[in-house]
């Protein structure tokens, strides 16, 4: 499998002329390294990284998809999607049968080595032809945690869809993302038992479960868009009313409104989805707690302390007191209010509130759950909204999406294994605590990485093969 050229490196010194003299060019060889070592920084992350000079066999959307589903995989994976003329040492126009550098899963090992950081790597290498050196080549090294279905993957992902790029890879993030053995074998044998079960519950559904939140975030959306769309108009509106100043310190607070809701306006063009709509509406809060203070200065009186935006409408801006107030089916509690909320509760009217659709804002469930959030959180703090029907509808859409993470279900579910597996479990490394990122307040998840070693190829500091493939196609 190894090419002349491979061979030729793992020699010693002494047979460095023969290199030199080899038919095959040296220059060609080491243009194909460097580009490889190119491809490899583009992955530094996990996810999907296509040449843009095969840009056009995948459509930009599933690359997107894909390359979410693979940064959110259970085990870090990378995959690169190649010219297969590119990875040919005497270049891309030859009228002859394509010879890779390298071939099947050593490839995928070689971006391995430029990368340094256990997990999954594929490449798939595109052409017209199995002739042309069309072919898709997977390999997992890893020193810890479980193995992988990943030669299984290629094997699937060839036979389901070549030679559709884009429904391969789909198949192949889907298939290895399949915990084959839960822990490393040679360090735990006995638990191959615990295997089957895990691969059975384990049950592939990574993309689909991505897809679904996807759905419900573009329902939340339908919802929370047009209410977004006129704060951020009524508050470019007040922004451009803005008197100028000869002020120093309000000219400088002035600015920044208009940057903060500038930015607002910006991430709403672009809004995707929940992390977006939080964003948004915690801009649109520090907006309003500006011009607050702008108002404060002005007026010669102190700058208030930060507080949540009025309970009835965020709208009203930050609150300035606190009054007594019960839900139509709840208890009496007490929540953050502006002064004209204030003024109407002291005198039994009822404050008008924000609606969403026919409904008051806060009896919009998992909606408005981002919307809420956001408002109730700034850059030093973050208060508790006083409607329980919020924290209920949080709690539900969080721990749910939560649930749909498979490395957060493979830690619930190891926790509850028996005690001698656990405990086995979290001496081998089972990867259940490794890399879990907290989850409250933004929905992303920190990663732990352990760059093992630098660039440059060898096979001298790989971690262990688990499994691997490669096939043309
Ligand atoms: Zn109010």
């Amino acid at each position: 499998m190894r090419s002349a050229h491979r061979l030729a490196a793992a020699a010693t010194a002494a047979t460095a002329a023969v290199l030199v003299a080899a038919p095959s060019s040296v220059a060609d060889e080491a243009d194909v390294e460097r580009y490889f070592d190119e491809v490899a920084l583009e992955l530094a992350e996990p996810g999907v990284w296509v040449d843009p000079d095969v840009a056009d066999e995948l459509d930009p959307e599933w690359e997107s998809e894909l390359d979410a589903a693979a940064a959110d995989a259970p085990v870090d994976m990378r995959i690169a999607v190649v010219p297969a003329g590119k990875l040919d040492p005497r270049g891309e126009d030859e009228f002859v049968s394509a010879d890779l550098l390298w071939e099947g899963e050593e490839l995928a090992s070689q971006l391995y080595d430029r990368v340094g950081v256990d997990g999954v790597y594929a490449v798939m290498t595109v052409a017209d032809s199995s002739h042309d050196g069309r072919s898709f080549n997977a390999v997992q090294h890893s020193e810890e945690g479980p193995t992988y279905y990943v030669g299984d993957a290629v094997d699937q992902a060839v036979d389901c869809c070549a030679p559709s790029y884009g429904p391969m890879i789909e198949r192949f993030i889907e298939r290895a993302s399949e915990i084959d053995r839960p822990l490393y074998v040679d360090v735990a044998p006995w638990t191959g038992g615990a295997a089957g079960v895990l691969g059975l519950w384990w049950g592939g559904t990574t993309l689909s479960n991505r897809r679904r939140r996807k759905a419900e975030e573009q329902r939340h959306l339908d919802v929370v868009r047009p209410m977004l769309n006129d704060e951020v108009i009524e508050l470019s509106q007040r922004v451009s009313e803005l008197p100028t100043t000869a002020d120093i310190e309000q000219s400088k607070l002035s600015r920044e409104v208009l940057d903060t809701v500038e930015k607002a306006r910006h991430r709403l063009d672009a809004v995707a989805g929940d992390d977006d709509v939080q964003a948004v509406t915690s801009m649109l809060g520090s907006a309003r707690y500006k011009l607050a203070c702008l108002v404060a200065l002005r007026q010669g009186k102190p700058i208030p302390e930060p507080t949540p935006p009025c309970f009835f409408d965020p709208r009203h801006g930050p609150s300035t007191q606190q009054r007594q107030w019960s839900p139509t089916d709840g208890a009496e509690r007490e929540v953050p209010v502006c002064d004209e909320c204030a003024g109407r509760l002291d005198t039994a009217q009822a404050p008008i509130a924000r609606t969403a659709g026919e409904r008051n804002y806060w009896e919009g469930g998992e909606d408005l759950v981002a919307y809420i959030e956001g408002y109730w959180t700034s850059d030093d703090n973050y208060w508790r909204f006083p409607h329980d029907d919020h924290g209920r509808a949080r709690g539900d859409l969080w721990s749910r999406w939560e649930s749909r993470r498979p490395r957060a279900r493979l830690g619930r579910f190891s926790r509850s294994l028996g005690r001698g597996i656990s405990s086995a479990m979290s001496q081998s490394g089972s990867g259940d605590d490794d890399g879990r990122g907290g989850f409250g307040g933004g929905f992303g998840g920190g990663r732990s990485r352990r760059r093992r070693s630098s660039f440059g190829g060898g096979s001298s500091r790989r971690s262990s093969r688990r499994s691997g493939g490669g096939r043309r196609f």
